[in-house]
C-alpha cells in the first residue's frame, strides 16, 4: 500500500468515526457538500475529501446518557484533537450548569503534556476568566507544580470533570458529571499523558469508577485506561487543612519519581508545605 492509499484509509476512518459520533449525538441527517469532479481534480489527492459537517436537520439536543455514548463512539476511532473536542462542546447547553456560567472552562496546557491534572469543576475565578485553577486553590496548585515539581505550569495540562461552574462551588451533581465526563475522557485520550493526577474525590471517583474516599485512596497508584493515576487531595482542601500538605508532597514525589523528574534533595517543598507555607 502506498502513502496516498494509507492516507485515504486514514481519512475514511476519521470520517467514519465522525459520522458515528454525530449519530450518537442523535443527529440523523448530514448534508454533504458535493464537490464537482473538476474541483476534485484540481486539488491534491490528500485534500479532496468533501466537508461533511454541515448539519441540516438535527434531532433534539443530546441527553446526558447520549454524551457518554458519544465518547464511547468516538473511542472507536482515532483520538480527537483538543481543538476538535472544544469545538464539539460548542456553546454547550447539555446540562443545567450552563445557565449560571460566564465561561466554559475547557482546560489548558501542553497538548503533549506528560502529566494531566484533573480537578472537579471551575470556581468563581475560573468561571470569570475561562481558565482552570486560577483562583486561590489554583495558585496553590501552580506553586506545587512550579515551586515543588520545578516545572512550568504551561508544560502540564490542567482540566476539570465538568466545564461549567457549579453554583456556589458545590460539587457537580451526578447528571452533570455524566453529561460532561466524556469530554475530559477525550481530552485525556488526546493528550495520552504518562501520569494523571486527580485532585479530590470528584475526579478520583468518577474517572476510576470507585466509591473510595480520597483520604484512603490518595498516595496509591491506580490506573485509568492503562494510564497510571495518582489520586491526591484537592488544593482547596489544603487551604482549609494546611497540615495535610506534607501528604500531597509525598504523592507528588511519587509522580516525579515515576516520570524521572529529579526530586529536590532536601525536599524543600515538603518542609515549606508542612510549615503551612506554599511549596
Ligand atoms: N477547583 C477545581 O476543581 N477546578 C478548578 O478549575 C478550580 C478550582
Amino acid at each position: 500500500m502506498n502513502d496516498i492509499q494509507k492516507e485515504f484509509l486514514d481519512i475514511l476512518a476519521d470520517v467514519r468515526a465522525h459520522v458515528e459520533y454525530q449519530r450518537a449525538l442523535g443527529i440523523k441527517t448530514i448534508e454533504v457538500n458535493t464537490l464537482d469532479v473538476q474541483t476534485v481534480r484540481a486539488q491534491p489527492a490528500a485534500v479532496t475529501v468533501p466537508q461533511e459537517k454541515t448539519v441540516v436537520a438535527a434531532a433534539a439536543p443530546p441527553v446526558a446518557k447520549e454524551t457518554a455514548k458519544v465518547m464511547t463512539s468516538a473511542q472507536a476511532g482515532r483520538p480527537m484533537t483538543l481543538e476538535a473536542i472544544r469545538e464539539e462542546i460548542g456553546d454547550c447547553t447539555r446540562c443545567k450548569l450552563h445557565t449560571g456560567r460566564k465561561n466554559i472552562v475547557f482546560g489548558e496546557g501542553d497538548p503533549k503534556a506528560v502529566i494531566v491534572f484533573v480537578g472537579e469543576g471551575p470556581g468563581f475565578e475560573e468561571d470569570q476568566q475561562g481558565r482552570p485553577f486560577v483562583g486561590e486553590a489554583g495558585q496553590l496548585l501552580t506553586d506545587i507544580i512550579e515551586k515543588g515539581m520545578k516545572i512550568k505550569r504551561a508544560e502540564v495540562y490542567i482540566c476539570n470533570i465538568v466545564k461549567c461552574r457549579p453554583p456556589g462551588n458545590r460539587n457537580p451533581e451526578p447528571d452533570e458529571v455524566e453529561t460532561c465526563i466524556g469530554f475530559v475522557k477525550e481530552q485525556i485520550r488526546a493528550i495520552n499523558p504518562k501520569v494523571i493526577v486527580t485532585l479530590g474525590n470528584v475526579p478520583t471517583q468518577n474517572l476510576l469508577g470507585t466509591k473510595q474516599g480520597i483520604t484512603k485512596i490518595r498516595g496509591t497508584w491506580q490506573t485509568y485506561e492503562g494510564i497510571p493515576v495518582m489520586p491526591n487531595f484537592h488544593p482547596a482542601y489544603l487551604l482549609r487543612s494546611p497540615g495535610e500538605k506534607g501528604k500531597v508532597w509525598e504523592d507528588i514525589k511519587m509522580v516525579m519519581e515515576r516520570l524521572g523528574i529529579v526530586v529536590p534533595a532536601k525536599e524543600s517543598g515538603a518542609r515549606s508545605q508542612e510549615s503551612g507555607e506554599k511549596p
